[in-house]
């Protein structure tokens, strides 16, 4: 039997700092815990065959056949990241794999499965190939792999988040740069839950509405006259407001107060704690629901009932359009947090979400 070794990527929370990261702003994802595994297989041949416990077939090509035009459905996020990986290393003489995926994150649901799988098969096939690259290299390589092989044109924050997560930790990530730092999060020892209410509303980053709002970002900062939104600051609106029409400007303001919100979310955790970030959850969905318009009626919903039922803030996670939302709610009042949004989806006649609470975790490694 040939040997079966074993590596994991988990999926994120993205805590503040939406449709930010291509805008080359800030953003403050975790690391949750939930995982997706990658086992692989060393092969003697040139041959990369992957299957999940998610599809129904395997799929196999040639290494040398790889390119981005040659690969689709769900294979393109691990065969997209052995294509990608090329691009930093040299993988001329490698031997083949197979690859098999299994998850426990929730698959569409704003949780970033696509960046667990990208960042689990990345580690595996960094190791094995022995290719030395870093942890922010992998995550260009996700992001590369996301954007040609699947065709989905996200940023670089899930996969940040997936391979530089730490327990307790979120991300704070300089998306111009990329650096990055680790931020305290200490809600447990606040006595806090982060829920996650997945509304079970799917989106498509490939074909829906994120496209047109990574458009109108692009013609606002042309318009502007700047490289990227990242740089105007919140001082810079009204100026801008003379520049651009309404629907521009209000997605720019969005950017704009959302970096800004970033910022202030990074200075509170250090200065006064998680309980005191609420306000600018609150905020930042307000913002997405009015100026950037990416929620919709099952993540308002959900969001409006868990703050009047006791959560200190609330906002949709994740690229919008359904997925979930997040709430930070004390202990005490998760039950209730629960059971309200639960009653307040039956009244409304839609389907029942899924709720459960997550912990900032560990990023990609070898082992589960
Ligand atoms: P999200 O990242 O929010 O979960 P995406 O639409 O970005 O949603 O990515 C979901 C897609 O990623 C799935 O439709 C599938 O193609 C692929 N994917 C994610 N996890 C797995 C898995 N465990 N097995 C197979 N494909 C997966
Ligand atoms: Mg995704």
């Amino acid at each position: 039997m040939p040997d079966i070794e074993v590596w994991s990527a988990p999926g994120r929370v993205n805590l503040i700092g939406e449709h930010t990261d291509y805008n080359e702003g800030f953003v403050l994802p975790f690391a949750i815990d939930r995982r997706t595994t990658a086992e692989l297989v060393v092969r003697d041949d040139r041959t990369i065959r992957v299957t999940s416990t998610f599809a129904d077939r395997a799929v196999e090509i040639a290494l040398d056949d790889l390119g981005p035009d040659r690969l689709d459905g769900w294979s393109a996020y691990p065969l997209g990241v052995a294509w990608a990986l090329g691009h930093w290393a040299d993988t001329s003489g490698v031997p083949g794999v197979e690859i098999h995926i299994d998850s426990t994150v929730p698959v569409g649901a704003g949780l970033s499965s696509s960046a667990a799988i990208e960042s689990a098969v990345a580690v595996a096939l960094n190791d094995t190939w022995r290719l030395g690259l870093d942890r922010p290299t992998l995550a260009r390589v996700g992001q590369l792999a996301e954007n040609k092989a699947v065709g989905a044109p996200t940023g670089i924050m899930d996969q940040s988040a997936s391979l530089l997560g730490r327990a307790d930790h979120a991300v704070f990530l300089d998306c111009r740069s990329l650096e990055s730092q680790l931020v305290e999060l200490g809600f447990a020892t606040a006595g806090l839950e982060l829920l996650v209410i997945d509304t079970g509303v799917s989106h498509a980053h490939a074909t829906g509405g994120y496209a047109a709002r990574r458009a109108s970002c692009e013609l606002g900062a042309r318009l502007l006259g700047v490289a990227a939104l990242r740089d105007i600051g919140v001082d810079d609106l009204d100026r801008a407001r003379d520049v651009l029409d309404d629907e521009t400007f209000r997605r720019v303001r969005h950017i704009v107060t959302e970096n800004q919100r970033v910022l202030d979310t990074v200075r509170v955790l250090r200065d006064e704690g998680p309980t005191a970030i609420g306000g600018l959850l609150d905020a930042s969905h307000a913002s997405m629901r009015d100026d950037f318009e990416i929620s919709v009626p099952e993540l308002d919903l959900a969001v409006e009932t868990a703050q009047a039922a006791g959560a200190l803030g609330a906002r949709m996670t994740g690229g919008g359009f359904g997925g979930a939302a997040i709430a930070l709610v004390p202990s005490g009042s998760l039950t209730e947090v629960r059971a309200a949004v639960e009653r307040a989806f039956a009244e409304r006649g839609f389907a029942a979400p899924t709720q459960f609470t997550v912990a900032a975790s560990e990023g990609a490694r070898r082992g589960l």
